[in-house]
């Protein structure tokens, strides 16, 4: 099976540097299951090819394995050696990691440049249909050309094949399509060859951190490239829609007049965050907590808004508060907006004198993050002891889950939640907390509110009585 890759971008020799491979050499390379070859058929100041050529061993792949199958024979005469698999994917790593890793210790400006680029694979096993090939690559600015190979050109009644030649061509940086073809190729083949864990999972998120949660069919991609596993797909597109979220949020930023962001549908997130706002605002409070702030999409509203004069997010976890620092720029606020907020580390199940004297405190999608005995603690911390006379939680409604396409019935949104609640759930729990400590509570949903599942998060107000 054969990867080419032409640029004709001038100079175009400069492809090797970008693969750290010399145009006047052939290289070859041992990898487990056979060999790679790479070599340049063209290299011109106009227009330079590179090819990497896999040459898979079907024998060795198989020697030493259990061989207590019934079909011995598929071992030895199957299509691995001939079709672009994950075996393609394993090479492009091993032979060309640094250019995927974006990498090139000679001309690192190289790298960064977007460079007109084509990518022809031979051939392709696509299981999936005719259009799947488009499905994939056009969302990523490829211009696609498929070409489709009968099953034997000798007997066209025999029909099609499922097997393709691809030729992918666009305006990229070579890791942007390195990072592309590593993820995509096994997803067309549908078969890996090796076992898929945790590790895969990461690498799934690193290969596709700039282009996955944006793509229309990444839960096929994300299912498939996970061979199935359910569980491993589930945490896969929590942390993918998580991902599409927060970047919405970066670019909703309310500066109003662009159509454009004016209709596009508001995230839920962002509607959570302006829920949350509102709340906070008409409470009149000065002072603030953001209790389990996270990475700080709340405490950068906050900071906007002059009414709030002293802002504190408070979080568990240090890499969430590293990340706020960033998010926020810190540094660079002038110094009388960045003396109003700080940022502590702490945690909730721990009574906090830090906490005590604030008008209001926001708990935006903590509670479902604690097993039950620390939410009783946690409890104590916010309503007895810190005791601000304003308090706004939201979490999520574990009945609008039904409304998600891509969540498996019976599952969480997020890997680490704990529970997820019913309306009525959550209503018994927060009646009791409020009757326990004094406090007044009222409901409101946010987002969608639909007439039977309700809305996919659920808010409790709670007022000092
Ligand atoms: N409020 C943020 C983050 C929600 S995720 C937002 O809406 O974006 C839940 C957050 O709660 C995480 O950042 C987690 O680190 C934090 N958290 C979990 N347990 C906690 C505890 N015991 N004390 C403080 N923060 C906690």
């Amino acid at each position: 099976m054969l990867l080419t890759i032409t640029t004709t971008q001038h100079p175009a020799a400069d492809l090797g540097y970008l693969l750290h491979k010399h145009p006047d050499r052939l290289q070859s390379f041992d990898l487990s299951f056979g060999k790679a070859h790479v070599f340049y058929p063209e290299v011109s100041q106009d227009r330079c090819t590179a090819c990497l050529l896999l040459d898979v061993d079907p024998v060795g792949m198989v020697r030493g394995k259990n061989r207590n199958q019934n079909f011995l024979l598929g071992h030895y005469v199957n299509d691995r050696p001939y079709v672009a698999s994950s075996f393609m994917s394993v090479a492009i790593s091993q032979v060309f990691g640094s250019a995927l890793g974006g990498r090139c210790k000679d001309r690192p400006e190289l790298v960064t440049t977007p460079i007109p680029l084509s990518a022809r694979i031979d051939v392709l096993p696509v299981r999936g249909g005719e259009d799947f090939v488009q499905r994939l690559f056009e969302p990523l600015g490829y211009t696609v050309e498929a070409t489709r190979h009968p099953l034997d050109e000798q007997f066209p009644q025999w029909g099609e094949s499922p097997y393709f030649s691809v030729t992918n061509t666009g305006v990229k940086t070579l890791a942007e399509l390195l990072s592309h073809l590593y993820v995509l190729i096994p997803v067309f083949d549908n078969n890996k060859h090796y076992y898929v864990g945790n590790e895969e999972l990461e690498k799934l998120l690193a290969k596709g951190a700039d282009w996955l949660a944006g793509h229309p069919e990444k839960e096929q991609i994300t299912r498939r490239y996970l061979k199935h596993q359910s569980g491993l797909f589930q945490e896969a597109m929590s942390r993918l829609i998580e991902e599409e979220d927060s970047e919405t949020v970066d670019t909703d930023s309310p500066n109003g007049g662009d159509e454009d962001v004016m209709e596009r549908p508001l995230s839920l997130n962002v509607q959570r965050l302006g829920a949350v706002l509102a709340v906070l605002r008409s409470s009149g409070a000065r002072t603030v907590l953001d209790l389990g702030c996270g990475e700080g999409k709340l405490l950068r509203e906050l900071i906007k808004d002059i009414q709030f004069d002293q802002i504190v997010g408070l979080d568990v976890s240090m890499r969430s508060l590293e990340k706020a620092q960033q998010r926020l720029r810190l540094d660079r606020l002038p110094q009388r907006q960045a003396e109003r907020l700080t940022l502590m580390h702490g945690s909730l199940i721990y009574r906090d004198k830090r906490l005590h004297d604030f008008d209001a405190a926001a708990l935006v999608e903590v509670i479902e993050h604690l097993d039950p005995p620390r939410l009783a603690a946690l409890e104590r911390t916010v309503f007895e002891f810190a005791r601000p006379g304003t308090i706004v939680l939201t979490t999520p409604n574990r009945e609008y889950n039904v409304m998600w396409e891509s969540l498996p019935a019976g599952k969480f949104r997020h890997a680490d939640h704990r529970f997820e609640w019913t309306r009525q759930e959550f209503q018994a729990w927060a009646n009791t907390v409020a009757e326990r400590y004094g406090y007044t509570v009222r409901f409101l949903p946010v987002g969608p509110d639909d007439d039977i599942v309700g809305s996919p998060t659920q808010m409790g107000v709670f007022e000092l009585e």
